[in-house]
């Protein structure tokens, strides 16, 4: 259920509201609009019937909720969600372009990627510390070390760092170091796991797992959200189907049809959705076009000697092409690329 406020209802209007609502026993999220706040109920164990709040001064409507996505849904926020991710905004009129290696493998080799990221225009650096891998014969990851390593290279370029969490221990670590935890494919249903990212401080950016659907997905960021977290950004990376030429299929219909419920910003990952270098270009135009608020690619300037995910990597001068022509399809349709952070 939403208690939609008139647009001129007084913050200790919407206080009173909130107060009531969780005095019956629910959850309030109040979630403020360009236009109004409108605050979601939530919860189960309330006792009495919230309708009573409909002659409560400043309350234009109640709306009843029929799907089970509630916080998510462009009901409860008309207008489009962006997500500050200490100090680049992700959705709205912006997008942006998030590049980094699949996994850190040590100072080096993150400062390098790092410095060309930020060179060509790059707003995000993405590199993962924990990696959900399919054999556990392979890496692993560096764990705290990566993290120390990222936090190190985002004060030496100003970049912010994204990095994934794959359990409760490392999502306290990912939670304190990055500016933003990555939700992986893998994890996308483990709904304690996103039960806990509700609960951190920062961003969150939900991939799709890879037999998901579009309610599924909605449902996983609604979790994020129940738990107080407004902070929540989708990313397509790609679904498995019959299809062989690719590593996974993009499913880039999914983009429009998110933006139709949802007032989350959906990215777009055309590295693990295609696994091969040489369509990484072409299918972040069609992201872009498609409508996504920005890309997430992996990038590494010795893809061949890389721990993971190599053949997918953009070498670096790669991914100045893909920067370059994603703000150039963007301004086609009247958005632009995020300009990325000036130096300190
Ligand atoms: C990743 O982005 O490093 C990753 C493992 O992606 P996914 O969860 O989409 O497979
Ligand atoms: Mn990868």
């Amino acid at each position: 259920m939403l208690v939609v406020m008139e647009a001129a209802a007084r913050p200790e209007q919407i206080e009173a509201v909130v107060r009531h609502i969780e005095k019956l026993g629910f959850r309030a999220h109040p979630i403020p609009g360009a236009f109004r706040t409108a605050i979601g109920v939530t919860g189960t164990a309330g006792k009495a019937d919230p309708q009573v709040l409909e002659n409560f001064p400043g309350v234009k409507e109640i709306i009843p909720v029929s799907h089970a996505y509630k916080l998510v849904s462009r009901e409860a926020k008309p207008d489009d969600s962006v997500i500050n991710v200490s100090g680049v905004d992700v959705g709205g009129n912006g997008v942006i372009v998030i590049g980094g290696p699949c996994a850190v493998e040590s100072l080096d080799q993150t400062r390098t990627i790092a410095e060309r990221v930020k060179r060509a225009g790059g707003q995000l650096l993405r590199g993962g510390a924990y990696k959900p891998r399919t054999s556990p014969y392979s890496f692993q990851g560096l764990g705290e070390e990566a993290l120390e390593i990222l936090a190190r290279v985002r004060e030496e370029f100003d970049i912010p760092i994204i990095t994934e969490a794959v359990d409760h221990e490392s999502l306290q670590l990912v939670d304190q170091y990055a500016d933003c935890i990555q939700i992986g494919a893998r994890n996308m249903q483990n709904f304690s796991l996103l039960k806990s990212a509700g609960r951190a401080r920062k961003p969150v950016l939900l991939k799709r797992g890879m037999s998901a659907t579009l309610e599924e997905l909605l449902l996983s960021a609604e979790y994020i959200m129940s738990e107080g977290n407004y902070n929540v950004m989708l990313c397509e990376r790609g679904v498995r189907t019959f299809a062989d030429h690719t590593r996974n299929t993009l499913d880039l219909s999914v983009v429009p049809a998110i933006k139709r419920i949802s007032h989350l910003p959906i990215l777009v990952d055309p590295s693990h959705g295609t696994g091969k270098r040489n369509k990484v270009l072409p299918m972040s135009r069609a992201a872009i076009a498609a409508g996504a608020d920005g890309v997430l690619i992996e990038v590494h300037h010795k893809p061949e000697e890389a721990l993971s995910d190599g053949p997918q990597a953009l070498l670096p001068e790669m991914f100045e092409q893909v920067v370059r022509e994603v703000d150039a399809i963007a301004r086609v349709l009247g958005r632009a690329l995020q300009p990325a952070l000036a130096a300190s």
